[in-house]
C-alpha cells in the first residue's frame, strides 16, 4: 500500500511542488493503512508544518492533505469528504484563519479541546492553522501541549511563511514534520490559470509573470481590472521619485490606495456579518430568554467589531505588501537590464521605465533599493505606521539627478 505509484487527484492543486507531493502521498497512504488496518500500521505524524514563500500555496497544500486523509479513496477530489473539506464544512476539519493579527490563547485552547474528540467520520480530527506565525506565546504554548501529547486520531497542519522562520516557536517547529514549498515556476502558474480558471494563454502567461509566481495574485491580475490598474499605478511610481516632494506624494498615494482597498473590502464584509450575528442571536425576539440574549448580544457585537477592525488593518497591510512586491519586481528588472541579462522580466510591459531607471542608477544603488523594500515589508509586519514606513522608503528610492 505504501508504495503507490500515482499521487491522489487532490494533489493536482499543488503547482510545481513535486517534492512535497511525494512526501504527502506517502504519508496519506500510510495514514490510510492505519485507519483501515490493512498495512504495516506505521505510526502517523501528528503535526505538520507547511512553509514556503507567500503564494506558494501553503494553505492549499494543507487542505489538500486534509482531503487525502479524510477521503475514503485517499483524495479522489470528488466525494463528499473531499468536497466538504474543500469548502470548509467537514465536521472533523477545523480551520483557524486569524482575521486579527494573532490567535488568542482562548481560541487555541478551544481548538485543542475540540481536536481531542473522536472524529465523527471515523478517520481523523484535523486542525489547520493558516498563520501559525501569528500565534501569541500563550497560544503557542497551548498548541505545543496538544502536539506533544496528541490524541491518536488528531493531526495538526500548521502553515507559516519561510521568510520569518523564527516566528513559529522553535519548540513547536521541532515537534513538526516540515514540508517545504517553493515559488512555483511561471510556466506552471500559467498552466493552472489556463486549465483551472479558463484564462486564455497570453493573459495567463502575462499574469503569471507579473505575479512573480504567486498563484492567487496571478489569478487576480488575470481576472480583475481594478487589480491591474492598481499595479499600473504602483509601477509608474519609481520614475516619479525625483524630488523630496515627489517621494512624499508617492508614499501618500500608496497608503491612500491601500486604505481605499481595505475600506471597500471591509464594507462588503462587515455589514452582512453584523446582520448574521444579530439574526443568530435572535434580535427582536420576545420569547423566554430574549432578555438574556440581548445582554449577551452587546458583548458579542463588540467582539465582532473588534475583529472587523483588526481585519481592516490586515487587509490594508496586505495591499501595501502587494505594492511592495510589485516594486521589488520592478527594481529586479532594472538590475537585469543593467547587467544585460536575458532572463525574462517580471514586468515586461514596463521595460521602458525600468530601462530609464537603469540608466540613472548604479548597481549598488539598486541593491540598496531592494534591501530597503525588504526592510520596509518587515517593518510593516511589526506594526509600524504605514505612512511613516512608506515615506522613509520612498525617500530612499529617490533617483539621483540626471
Ligand atoms: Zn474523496
Amino acid at each position: 500500500m505504501s508504495d503507490i505509484a500515482a499521487s491522489p487527484p487532490v494533489f493536482g492543486q499543488l503547482v510545481g511542488q513535486q517534492h512535497a507531493v511525494d512526501v504527502l502521498t506517502r504519508a496519506a497512504s500510510a495514514a490510510a493503512d492505519i485507519v483501515e488496518r490493512t498495512g504495516p500500521g506505521t505510526s502517523m505524524t501528528h503535526a505538520w508544518l507547511f512553509v514556503g514563500p507567500p503564494g506558494s500555496g501553503r494553505s492549499t497544500a494543507a487542505r489538500a492533505f486534509a482531503q487525502a486523509l479524510q477521503c475514503p479513496h485517499g483524495g479522489c477530489g470528488t466525494c463528499t469528504a473531499c468536497h466538504t473539506v474543500k469548502v470548509g464544512t467537514h465536521a472533523d476539519v477545523h480551520v483557524v484563519t486569524p482575521e486579527g493579527l494573532s490567535i488568542s490563547v482562548r481560541e487555541m485552547r478551544e481548538i485543542v479541546r475540540v481536536s481531542a474528540f473522536q472524529p465523527s467520520g471515523g478517520r481523523w480530527q484535523i486542525v489547520i492553522i493558516e498563520d501559525a506565525d501569528r500565534l501569541t506565546e500563550g497560544a503557542s504554548n497551548a498548541l505545543l501541549k496538544a502536539i506533544e501529547e496528541p490524541s491518536p486520531h488528531t493531526v495538526f497542519l500548521l502553515c507559516a511563511p519561510t521568510t520569518h522562520p523564527d516566528d513559529v516557536s522553535v519548540t513547536v517547529r521541532s515537534r513538526c514534520r516540515v514540508v517545504s514549498l517553493r515559488t512555483p515556476p511561471v510556466d506552471a502558474v500559467a498552466q493552472v490559470l489556463r486549465s483551472r480558471d479558463g484564462i486564455d494563454a497570453e493573459m495567463a502567461l502575462w499574469a503569471a509573470r507579473a505575479a512573480q509566481g504567486h498563484i492567487g495574485r496571478a489569478k487576480r491580475l488575470a481576472t480583475d481590472e481594478v487589480a491591474r490598474s492598481r499595479r499600473q499605478t504602483v509601477l509608474s511610481l519609481p520614475l516619479r521619485l525625483t524630488s523630496m516632494a515627489g517621494c512624499l506624494q508617492a508614499a501618500e498615494q500608496l497608503v491612500e490606495s491601500a486604505e481605499a482597498e481595505a475600506k471597500a473590502i471591509s464594507e462588503s464584509l462587515d455589514e452582512p456579518e453584523r446582520e448574521a450575528l444579530s439574526q443568530s442571536l435572535g434580535a427582536g425576539g420576545t420569547g423566554k430568554g430574549a432578555g438574556t440574549a440581548g445582554r449577551g448580544m452587546a458583548g458579542q457585537l463588540k467582539e465582532l467589531e473588534r475583529r472587523q477592525k483588526t481585519r481592516a488593518t490586515r487587509v490594508q497591510r496586505d495591499a501595501l505588501d502587494r505594492a511592495l512586491v510589485d516594486l521589488t519586481g520592478f527594481y529586479r528588472d532594472v538590475l537585469l537590464i543593467q547587467v544585460g541579462s536575458q532572463v525574462e522580466l517580471s514586468h515586461a510591459d514596463h521595460r521602458e521605465q525600468a530601462s530609464e531607471v537603469a540608466e540613472l542608477v548604479s548597481q549598488d544603488w539598486i541593491l540598496r533599493a531592494l534591501d530597503a523594500i525588504v526592510a520596509t515589508r518587515q517593518t510593516l509586519e511589526e506594526n509600524v505606521k504605514p505612512r511613516v514606513a512608506l515615506a522613509a522608503l520612498m525617500t530612499s528610492l529617490r533617483l539621483p539627478a540626471r
